[in-house]
């Protein structure tokens, strides 16, 4: 993986190895090219998205990815392990909370490792794709991949997601809509860990330096209603209590709850991203940074200031039948659809607002504006 962290370790084992005499090769494979095979004409890291896509395209990962795939059964295994400790040995489960419970259980974690992606994958390109360029949106309905924790922790390599969609766009043309999208998806994740080639410390610094002096709010009890999912917006609390339930949150859910802290709120993106860092089981050094600069703005490629997500709107339009909260929040899908003609933010008119829209929306817009102007003094 290429993170300062990780390339830092394989250099120490690297030496280590060396020293007592044995061989050390890395194989590419974490990323369908590596951070420095994609520049500019000019030799220069790419900061905008599309014109990165373009020239990634032409790279043999993205090509041909089965020249990086080594055969089934090519690399043998040694004729005897050395002895070890079983998984279970290292007591790695976190112990139960005070009242006995196993705050693990909501996890949805299909099977760690090698063969539990692949499943995953097979099971996407069966059920997912076809509907994957038009449901990808909605959290209410289970087309994408969740193959994040899998590529994060190198379980599977992007080559071999791309020559499995590949097999599947060949044997049924129909595919090859949704697999461009895919594609273009899995492709964000490489330029996240291009922009973090570009800024080691992606997640402290703002990649703009522009924004060092954004003028964030200090607002502990509106972060901490945030984490717990009480902000009072539902689609919103419905996402938090989706990240802290299983570790997992939609990702159109993410910019939303990502934007509401921001933008609703004017807490620095920091906060969030080191919240979402310490409950997702896909934390991820580079997607999550870059996410979190990019809806704030301070990012390379980053959304426009004046895109203000609206929760109220996003819910209707993205979970319209008011599925996904019923299932994070409870309450009939009924009093959700109703909620959304309405135009209100929540099923439950009992429930506190934490910021009315409106107001948070112009605060947003005067805090951006303002560091626009100075900007251009
Ligand atoms: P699919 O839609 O099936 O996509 C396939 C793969 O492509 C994903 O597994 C992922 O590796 C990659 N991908 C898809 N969308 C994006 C994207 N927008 N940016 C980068 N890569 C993408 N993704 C992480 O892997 N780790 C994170 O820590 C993370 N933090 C995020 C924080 C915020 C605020 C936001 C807005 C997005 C974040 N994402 C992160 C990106 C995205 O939400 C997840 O990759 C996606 O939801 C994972 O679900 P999936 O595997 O079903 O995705």
């Amino acid at each position: 993986i290429y993170d300062p962290f990780c390339e830092e370790m394989d250099a120490k084992r690297a030496h280590e190895l060396r020293i007592v005499g044995v061989g050390w090769a890395a194989c590419e494979g974490a990323l369908i090219s590596p951070p420095d095979s994609v520049k500019t004409q000019e030799e220069r890291p790419f900061r905008v998205f599309t014109p990165f896509f373009k020239a990634l395209q032409n790279t043999d990962g993205m090509r041909d990815p089965a020249t990086s795939q080594p055969h089934d059964g090519a690399w043998r295994a040694p004729v005897a392990w050395p002895d070890t400790l079983e998984i279970a040995d290292l007591n790695l489960h976190p112990p139960l909370t005070p009242s006995g419970a196993d705050w693990t259980q909501g996890f949805n974690l299909a099977t760690p490792g090698e063969r539990g992606a692949r499943k995953m994958l097979r099971q996407f390109l069966r059920e997912g794709l076809a509907d994957y360029a038009n449901g990808r949106d909605r959290p209410d309905v289970n087309v994408t991949s969740r193959l994040s924790p899998h590529l994060r922790f190198g379980e599977i390599s992007p080559h071999r997601i791309l020559l499995e969609l590949n097999k599947a766009v060949a044997a049924n043309p129909r595919l090859s809509a949704p697999a461009a999208k895919f594609r273009s998806e899995l492709a964000w994740r490489d330029f996240s860990y291009n922009l973090l080639r570009q800024q080691p410390r992606l997640h402290t610094t703002n990649f703009r330096d522009d924004f060092d002096s954004f003028p964030w709010r200090n607002d502990p009890v509106a972060l901490r209603a945030w984490r717990r999912g009480e902000t009072g917006y539902d689609l919103v609390d419905a996402g938090m209590k989706e990240l802290w339930t299983t570790g997992h949150m939609h990702n159109r859910v993410r910019m939303i709850a990502a934007s509401f802290l921001i933008k609703h709120l004017l807490i620095d993106w920091r906060e969030g991203e080191r919240w979402f860092w310490d409950c997702l089981l896909d934390a991820d050094p580079a997607n999550n940074p870059a996410s979190w600069q990019w809806v704030a703005g301070c990012g390379a490629d980053a959304a426009p200031y004046f895109r203000i997500f609206n929760p109220i709107t996003q819910a209707a339009k993205f979970d319209p039948k008011g599925v996904y909260r019923a299932r994070w929040l409870g309450g009939d899908l009924d009093s959700y659809v109703r909620a959304d003609k309405a135009g209100t933010p929540n099923a439950d008119p009992r429930r506190r607002l934490i910021v009315e829209h409106s107001f948070a929306r112009q605060r947003a817009l005067d805090a951006y504006q303002d560091r626009n102007r100075h900007e251009s003094d």
